[in-house]
């Protein structure tokens, strides 16, 4: 768990668009923050930043009090779960939820307890041996899902993770995250266009528009009936 901090960060794109404009938020241990706004607005441009994805343009991370800015996404140990799944096709299930721990020569037998544990609490322990395209899209998010907290990282940052998914699965899903983040706790940055999961799963809520913050409060004070 971790705590993070955006310091006037800003994202210029290669090609001159100011995608991000001078960013701040403070991120605490635990918390579950949920960034919406309309297309566009630069939630991704920051996730990505903090992931080590995108280099910052201006600006500071800092993650436990150090700046993170320059340090390889694998050094900053925060783990991103996409849209898309972005599993490995040729790979099994085992290999997909092992495979940032099996890069980091991690003991074999350690490997095996973890993969089977982590797939337990995603109900998908029965799916080791299948490969990406012979399951359903709830089944590919939870072998992501699993990619992501087998090592323990820092911080979860999920860009519109169930947002493929048809409604009832994505209501299932939206309980099971909110279970699984009660049970493991880990700072969490989220990013939705569903007013109920920010609702349901977010601590706070900050508002984006045209890359700047637009507002930051809890779910019940951004939502409250006026
Ligand atoms: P370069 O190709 O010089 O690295 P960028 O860093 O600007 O250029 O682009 C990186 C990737 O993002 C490219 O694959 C490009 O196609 C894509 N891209 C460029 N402009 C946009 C945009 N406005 N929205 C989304 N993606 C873009
Ligand atoms: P959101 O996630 O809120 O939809 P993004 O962070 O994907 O927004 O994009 C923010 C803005 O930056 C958009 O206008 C998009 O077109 C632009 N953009 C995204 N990637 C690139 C890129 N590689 N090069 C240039 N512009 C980009």
């Amino acid at each position: 768990m971790a705590e993070l901090a955006l310091e006037h960060v800003g994202k210029v794109y290669r090609n001159g668009y100011e995608a991000i404009h001078d960013f701040s938020l403070e991120i605490k241990e635990g918390e579950f923050l949920i960034l919406v706004g309309p297309s566009g607005c630069g939630k991704s441009t920051l996730l990505r930043m903090i992931a080590g994805l995108e280099d910052i343009s201006s600006g500071e991370l800092w993650v436990d009090g150090e700046i993170e800015n320059y340090k390889e996404p694998r050094e900053r140990n925060l783990a991103m779960v996409f849209q898309n799944y972005a599993l490995y096709p040729n790979m099994s299930v085992y290999d997909n939820i092992a495979f940032s721990l099996s890069v980091r020569k991690v003991d074999k037998k350690e490997i095996k307890k973890k993969v089977y544990d982590t797939a337990k609490m995603l109900g998908i322990e029965h799916l080791l041996d299948r490969r990406p395209g012979e399951l359903s899209g709830g089944q590919k998010q939870r072998v992501a899902i699993g990619n992501a907290i087998i090592r323990n990282p820092r911080a979860l940052l999920m860009d519109e993770p169930l947002s493929n998914l048809d409604a009832k699965l994505r209501t299932q899903m939206r309980v099971e995250l909110a279970a699984l983040q009660h049970a493991v706790g880990t700072t969490t940055i989220y990013v939705t266009h569903d007013q109920t999961e920010a609702m349901t799963l977010g601590t706070r809520i900050v508002v984006m528009r045209d890359g700047k913050m637009q507002q930051v409060d809890t779910p019940a004070n951004l939502y409250a009936k006026p």
